[in-house]
């Protein structure tokens, strides 16, 4: 009888034993926050999903340790979180506030995405006025990092702010727009989360409207002149960028989508949800992997894609998914995102200096997508320091230290280049620049730190952007 109990006891303490690894395990990994790319976990010691402004002010104000603050986590380098930090995930702080569609007005908390945007405005005609081109994301991180689309005439998406709400360190709630609190609102929107929660933001509106795609295949050296010719000053065009063909780097597709008042070729008003993307995804693969892929993308794949007159809605073409680039797997290798800002009287001088770093180091590029935006209005970390051509770089690389070592050297050569060209480099991304270069690229850094020493004097607002620059 004791021989037995004593199994008994030996297996139940096994059991349990193991029931608590597990127990522990599922803990453990739900407090390792990582993104899209999957190259940065970092273990972080709490997390909440508040869904009132009062969960908001409290946690602020009655933390102790590091606080991180994550929306969409599509940044690339850590920028949602620290080791432990309580992470404040705002996702579930998702709704419309207030929407007026007279003054093309809308309210919302800063957790909800784009696409819910869209899904309660397109009914009244109504679009974004500025977003990325894929809708994925929340308004609070996009508003942290100053996002910007393919909007001809656009530019960072705070022109299209008119206020914000932010609890800062204190607790405390704040409004802060062009003309109250301007330094909190010119320090908070591409602040990457380092002054304070944006709890709610009004953002302005624009009509919704058909648009007809058309694109011409150029030489890169006549493309800035096509540019200002023919793109900058048609306010008929909504949507403009051009795609620059790797591995050769001789020649864009200059892509626009123009007002029109013909009938729909694709009647759905928004992207439909839940497709599975196998095609765009076996494509990426293809490019990126197959030694003829991108050679098989500019000559085959894109003519015939191209080939088919398109017209559709403006709300449908800025309601991309990003499922559709998601491989299989990302252990092995991922793609990447990186992006380099020159003034427009720069292009010609950036583009061969960039070309070259990537032939040499043999990057795998996917895609570089060239896009224009006019000056920033004042935010103090602006990538747009005056008004600028963008260069949006799509690779894949490879996940071991040894593939890291490799993009951390060319990425210090990339930024090097756009330094040299008085330009910038775009920070949701791997936090692979020197001090030297944040520096260079954002040279009102100063104020923006000392606003950060006023408003959070004991550094609770950390993440892996600002452990490294601040
Ligand atoms: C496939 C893909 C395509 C992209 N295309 C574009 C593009 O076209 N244009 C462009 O500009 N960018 C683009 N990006 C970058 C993207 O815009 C940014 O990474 C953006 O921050 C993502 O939003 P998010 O909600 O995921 O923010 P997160 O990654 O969650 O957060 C970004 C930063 O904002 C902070 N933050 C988040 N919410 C708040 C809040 N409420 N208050 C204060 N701080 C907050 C975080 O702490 C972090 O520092 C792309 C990224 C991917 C992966």
């Amino acid at each position: 009888m004791s021989k037995l109990s004593n199994k008994i006891r030996t297996y139940s303490i096994v059991l349990f034993a193991n029931l608590f690894a597990v127990l522990s395990f599922a803990q453990d990994k739900s407090l390792i926050v990582n993104d899209i790319t999957q190259l940065n976990p970092i273990k972080i010691n709490s997390i909440i999903a508040p869904t009132t402004f009062g969960e908001i002010m409290e946690a602020v104000k009655n933390h102790k340790g590091p606080i991180s603050i994550g929306g969409g986590r599509y940044s690339m380098g850590g920028q949602t979180a620290t080791e432990n930090a309580l992470q404040i995930d705002m996702r579930k702080f998702n709704k419309v506030l207030n929407f007026s569609k007279a003054k093309k007005e809308i309210t919302v908390q800063a957790g909800i995405t784009w696409r819910s945007i869209q899904e309660y405005i397109d009914t009244c005609n109504l679009s974004v006025k500025i977003m990325q081109t894929y809708a994925n994301f929340t308004v609070g991180g996009s508003l942290s990092v100053n996002a910007h689309g393919r909007y001809v005439g656009q530019g960072p998406l705070i022109s299209s702010v008119n206020q914000i709400k932010m609890v800062l360190a204190n607790g405390d709630l704040v409004t802060a727009s062009p003309s109250i609190n301007k330094d909190i609102f010119y320090g908070a929107i591409g602040g990457y989360g380092g002054l304070g929660v944006i709890v709610e933001a009004t953002l302005s509106l624009t009509d919704d409207c058909k648009v007809i795609r058309k694109d011409t295949l150029l030489s890169i050296s006549s493309y800035k002149e096509y540019f200002f010719n023919h793109i900058k000053n048609d306010t008929s065009i909504i949507f403009h960028n051009a795609d620059f063909y790797p591995n050769r780097y001789k020649k864009v597709r200059a892509v626009s989508f123009i007002k029109t008042s013909k009938e729909v070729t694709i009647p759905d008003r928004l992207k439909p949800l839940g497709n599975s993307y196998s095609f765009d995804r076996l494509a990426y693969k293809f490019i990126s992997e197959h030694p003829s892929g991108k050679w098989v993308r500019q000559h085959i794949l894109d003519p015939i894609i191209y080939r088919k007159e398109t017209v559709e809605w403006r709300n449908y073409e800025a309601s991309y998914d990003v499922m559709e680039l998601e491989p299989k797997s990302r252990k092995k290798s991922t793609y990447v995102l990186q992006e380099y800002f020159v003034p427009v009287n720069k292009f010609d001088q950036f583009y061969p200096l960039m070309t070259s770093v990537l032939k040499r180091n043999k990057v795998n590029v996917i895609n570089i997508s060239i896009r224009h935006s006019n000056r920033d209005p004042g935010s103090l970390l602006a990538w747009a320091k005056s008004e600028v051509f963008s260069f949006v770089l799509y690779y894949k690389q490879g996940t071991s230290q040894g593939d890291r070592d490799k993009v951390k050297l060319w990425t210090h050569e990339l930024t090097g280049a756009v330094i040299s060209c008085n330009g910038s480099y775009y920070l949701p991304y791997l936090i692979y620049a020197t001090k030297t270069q944040f520096t260079a690229a954002y040279p009102n850094y100063k104020q923006f730190f000392e606003l950060k020493k006023k408003l959070d004097p004991d550094n609770k607002f950390r993440n892996k952007l600002w452990d490294a620059y601040y």
